[in-house]
C-alpha cells in the first residue's frame, strides 16, 4: 500500500533499524521501544488484519517472533518475553515482541498517563530515541 509505513519500510524507502529481514519477513526495532529488545516483526505483503495472513506466512512471522524473542532473552534476560498484536496504529499486520520484567508488566502500561482527570494512552512519556539508538539496539538482538 503507498500510504502504509511500514510498507514504506520494506521498500527501502523509510529509515529503519533492522533485525532481521528475508523474503517474507522483517524485524525492526520500533520508534518508540518500552524496553530495549522491543521489536516489531511484520510480514513484507501489506496485509492489515494478523488474522488474514495465510497460514504459511502467519507462521513465519510467528517463527521470527519466536527467535527474536530467544535472543531478547539472551542479551536482556527478562522474566518473559510476550508477544502483542493490535493494529490500531499501523494497518499493516504486526507483532509486538516485548521484554517483560514482572507480571503486569504488559506494553501499554508504559502508554498510560493521567490528563483532565482521566487515565488516557499515548507515548509522550516513552523517550524518543535516535536513530544511532535504534541501531544499536537492533544490533544487540540481530538475527
Ligand atoms: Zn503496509
Amino acid at each position: 500500500m503507498k500510504t502504509c509505513p511500514f510498507c514504506a519500510i520494506t521498500r527501502g524507502e523509510a529509515p529503519v533499524s533492522t533485525v532481521f529481514e528475508d523474503k517474507e519477513v522483517m524485524a525492526f526495532i520500533p520508534l518508540h521501544p518500552v524496553y530495549p529488545g522491543a521489536c516489531l516483526v511484520i510480514p513484507k505483503i501489506h496485509i492489515d488484519h494478523f488474522t488474514d495472513l495465510p497460514d504459511p506466512l502467519a507462521a513465519r512471522v510467528m517463527v521470527i517472533a519466536q527467535q527474536v524473542g530467544r535472543k531478547i532473552m539472551e542479551v536482556y534476560n527478562p522474566l518473559r518475553v510476550g508477544l502483542l498484536v493490535h493494529g490500531f496504529t499501523v494497518p499493516h499486520a504486526h507483532l509486538h515482541v516485548i521484554p517483560q520484567y514482572g507480571p503486569l508488566d504488559i506494553m501499554h502500561k508504559h502508554y498510560a498517563y493521567c490528563a483532565d482527570g482521566k487515565v488516557q494512552f499515548g507515548d509522550k512519556d516513552i523517550p524518543t530515541l535516535s536513530r544511532p539508538e535504534l541501531d544499536r539496539l537492533a544490533a544487540d538482538i540481530r538475527l
